[in-house]
């Protein structure tokens, strides 16, 4: 297994009536530096491409990755600079990114060209941006810069360009503390197909669920898989604590209790998709009775209770 470190560069219409449906941002570089399992640099990537649907450079966007549409002309098409990205990539990478955003932009312009998905459901990528956050502590996400300068990196090459981007991310990388590289993320452009490939992951301190989509949240809500809190260490049902509640109908919590290991919180938390439909992601964790009990009272004095099940 290597780590690709991606980062893209993206173009934008000049104006918002120009917009292209379900292509807002196109990719205009591609730069990615490959890490292997010890996370050592194995090699590089660095591609322009040469934009086929907005064609002036977008004002605000240009001056900040530093390109010139001239430039750009000296690209390849996408369709050719990605089926090389892909060769480069090799069998099975393990995407890492600043942020969570390139992995869906690069998929939407997959779809644009209509090369065929790297995946047939979610991805599983590590989101630096947000590890750099965990290990160090950090409350709030920060830009790249900080970082590292936070890690007392050199900054031996400009920033805002794909290339170094993408290197300073996997030098970023390169300092994480192992144990914060368990903390995946994922991205869903593509949508768990069916309930077969639906995500259920066991993380250090919490579990995640990522479900497959729903025509309307009514269904969702009422799913046996999407509500079911058995308990994620021992698969066995736990006895009701607090019942399901709302305070704002984007999310739902409720906590149950296992006889081995405790009080568990459940949180679903609603997601629209692209196309209109619904998903859900779902957490778990075990919590103390205290916190337990804050949720109780919460529950008893919420007004807009949406109780679910009795
Ligand atoms: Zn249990």
């Amino acid at each position: 297994m290597n780590y690709i470190v991606l980062d893209l560069e993206w173009n934008q219409s000049s104006k918002p009536e120009g917009t292209i449906p379900g292509m807002p941002f196109e990719i205009v570089e591609i730069g990615a530096v490959k890490l292997g399992s010890d996370r050592s640099m194995i090699s590089e990537f660095s591609r322009l491409v040469k934009p086929q649907v907005y064609t002036t450079m977008h004002q605000i966007t240009g001056r900040l990755i530093h390109l010139q549409m001239q430039q750009l002309q000296s690209g390849d098409p996408f369709p050719v600079v990605y089926a090389d990205f892909k060769e480069w990539c090799g069998d099975e990478p393990f995407f890492c990114t600043w942020g969570p955003l390139d992995l869906t932009e690069l998929q939407r312009n997959m779809r644009y060209f209509e090369l065929s998905p790297m995946a047939g459901g979610p991805i599983a990528f590590l989101d630096v941006q947000k590890l750099f956050s965990i290990a160090y502590d950090i409350k709030e996400r920060r830009n790249l810069e900080y970082a590292i300068d936070y890690l007392n990196i050199e900054k031996d090459i400009p920033f805002h360009r794909a290339f170094s981007d993408a290197y300073y991310t996997a030098r970023i990388l390169e300092q994480l503390p192992t144990d914060v590289l368990g903390r995946c993320s994922y991205d869903v452009f593509h949508l768990p197909r069916d309930k077969e490939h639906e995500i259920h992951t066991v993380f250090d301190d919490y579990f995640k669920y990522i479900s497959r989509p729903f025509r309307e949240r009514e269904r969702a809500l009422t799913d046996r898989e999407v509500m079911s809190t058995k308990c994620y260490l021992c698969g066995k049902p736990t006895r009701r604590y607090v019942k399901w509640f709302t305070t704002n109908s984007r999310f739902y919590q409720c906590v149950t209790e296992c006889d081995q290991h405790g009080l568990m919180k459940s949180k679903v938390r609603l997601r629209k998709a692209e196309n209109g439909d619904t998903y859900v992601v779902k957490t778990q964790k075990f919590i103390d009775k205290k916190t337990a009990d804050s949720l109780k009272y919460k529950r008893e004095h919420t007004l807009h209770e949406g109780v679910l099940r009795s």
